[in-house]
């Protein structure tokens, strides 16, 4: 258990420290903020999206590793999918934070990848909102991007 725990640390310290679509896209790509007061996350999270995809997404912040690293693998997730398949993510991601109950809604065979190296911060239930800062931004930021 402790070798797949290095390995989850690993994953998360790689993210952190090269994160992944780190930046700003110019408008019209929607920009939306999340902060996470707690532990002094900020997020913002740029979206570009036509077509019901998400043609590219990068986001910005500073906070702790968790927080930026989830963001990061968040933004590797979801680019270039469709946003149904973004939502279908999301929620997996929020089941895998036991936020939200598994209620056949979202397809178990969702694959999350890197993704799922965050498990262990289930553990440290004042992690969670750090984990999940980054998701709830996009979440809001596609529903601005679609209105
Ligand atoms: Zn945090």
């Amino acid at each position: 258990m402790s070798n797949l725990e290095d390995l989850y640390r690993e994953v998360i310290l790689d993210h952190y420290r090269t994160p992944r679509n780190k930046g700003e896209l110019p408008p019209p790509a929607t920009c939306t903020e999340g902060s996470n007061p707690l532990c002094g996350d900020e997020i913002k999270i740029f979206l570009d999206v036509s077509d019901g995809v998400v043609n590219d997404v990068r986001f910005t912040g500073h906070g702790c590793s968790i927080s930026q690293a989830s963001a990061s693998m968040m933004t590797a997730a979801v680019k270039g999918k469709s946003l149904d398949d973004v939502r279908a993510i999301a929620r997996r991601f929020k089941q895998l934070m036991t936020i939200e109950e598994h209620d056949g809604s979202a397809p178990a065979d969702v694959k999350l990848g890197d993704i799922e190296a965050l498990q262990g911060v289930v553990k440290y239930p004042v992690r969670i909102k750090c984990a999940v800062l980054g998701w709830n931004t996009l979440l809001e930021g596609l529903a601005t991007a679609q209105a």
